[in-house]
């Protein structure tokens, strides 16, 4: 079932030109997390304020639940709408007790607020820290308490902005795989916001990905990675390399060498071949293999970039083994593990 269903969904703002988001269609099922990721700019908290209530598009219409929220002129008010929020600042209340602080959200009719708040609290892992202030806790701590006033009043679907994005890189590995693992055990639906690929990549069952205001792809993780719709997306999640070939009878002339392949045959002379920077190997021997100069290095601990050029300077992108040592100016060969072909037009 569906939890969340936008459909046409466009707006733009007064002062503006261009449209903030622009025929948004998508749906968010029951116990989903739906990441949604673009650049800064590409619509992501406007479409969270629209789901929320804090804005009304100019056209489409928002589902929750199976309840229309929005159509036309119809609007449900944003504090009827039963959605919880999480802000890339957690905006706790300073001078209330955590304890207090997740008590706020949850409603009279909801019974006993303590019980709940306490029992939300140990979900996410505090129930030792009821009566500490927000200041007294960590980043990834506070974050949590954020997370559990959202999900106290047990919100139809949680919207996280950016919610990851105040803790440093190291922490931040800890608590997105936290947040996963509380928002999963609660059975609750999200959308979550972010401008980085690997929190969205690691956290999300699907990923819907924005540029400029328009959905680009919305699939899982595994499937925008391996067979994205458009460059736009292919660059998105980390760099493909584009070789530009002539297709013959039995392979793919380029200008690193021939690629025999089968899958020539149903191409008519100029293509290209694209491919993720790990599915290049190193080969001891130009036997049926590709050659390249070595132009630059760039060392990351687990892994190195190896820029290879061919004779014109056109480059690759290899991914090696941190241990292998490239000379400069050197010959590697390599042959391309797999790769998509495309018609250049
Ligand atoms: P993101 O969250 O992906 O960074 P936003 O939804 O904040 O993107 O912004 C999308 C576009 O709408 C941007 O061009 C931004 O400048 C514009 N925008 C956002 N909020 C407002 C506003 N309140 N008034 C006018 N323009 C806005
Ligand atoms: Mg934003």
């Amino acid at each position: 079932m569906n939890i969340l269903r936008l459909q046409g969904i466009d707006k733009k703002y007064a002062s503006s030109e261009d449209y903030a988001v622009k025929d948004i269609s998508l749906e968010v099922k029951q116990g989903e997390i739906l990441a949604l990721v673009g650049e800064s700019g590409s619509g992501k908290t406007t479409l969270l304020r629209l789901i929320s209530g804090l804005e009304h598009p100019d056209a489409g219409s928002i589902m929750l639940s199976g309840q229309t929220m929005v159509q036309g002129n119809k609007s449900v008010p944003a504090n009827e709408r039963n959605v919880g929020m999480v802000f890339q600042d957690y905006a706790l209340f300073p001078h209330l007790n955590i304890l207090d602080n997740v008590k706020f959200g949850i409603r009279d009719s909801q019974g006993n607020a303590q019980d709940i708040a306490k029992e939300t609290l140990k979900l996410v892992g505090l129930n030792e820290k009821y009566t500490k202030y927000p200041h007294q806790l960590s980043g990834g701590q506070q974050q949590r308490v954020a997370l559990a006033r959202a999900i106290a009043p047990n919100p139809t679907i949680l919207l996280l902005d950016e919610p990851f994005s105040n803790l440093d890189v190291v922490l931040k590995d800890q608590v997105r795989e936290e947040i996963r693992q509380i928002i999963k055990k609660s059975g609750i639906t999200a959308l979550f916001v972010t401008h980085d690929t690997r929190d969205a990549l690691s956290t999300a069952d699907r990923v819907a990905i924005l540029h400029k205001g328009y959905l680009q792809q919305l699939d899982s993780p595994k499937r925008l990675y391996e067979n994205p719709v458009n460059p736009y997306v292919a660059n998105f999640f980390g760099r493909r390399n584009q070789v530009l070939a002539t297709a013959t009878d039995d392979g793919f002339y380029t200008s690193f060498g021939f690629i025999a392949d089968e899958r020539s045959r149903n191409f008519q002379n100029k293509v290209k071949i694209l491919f993720r920077p790990e599915e290049i190997k190193i080969k001891k021997s130009l036997r049926q293999a590709l050659i390249g100069t070595v132009r630059q290095c760039a060392y990351f601990g687990d892994h190195q970039m190896v820029r290879l050029a061919d004779e014109s300077g056109k480059c690759v992108y290899v991914r090696a083994s941190p241990t292998r040592h490239f000379i400069k100016g050197s010959r590697v060969f390599f042959t391309i593990r797999s790769f998509k072909v495309e018609d250049a037009f």
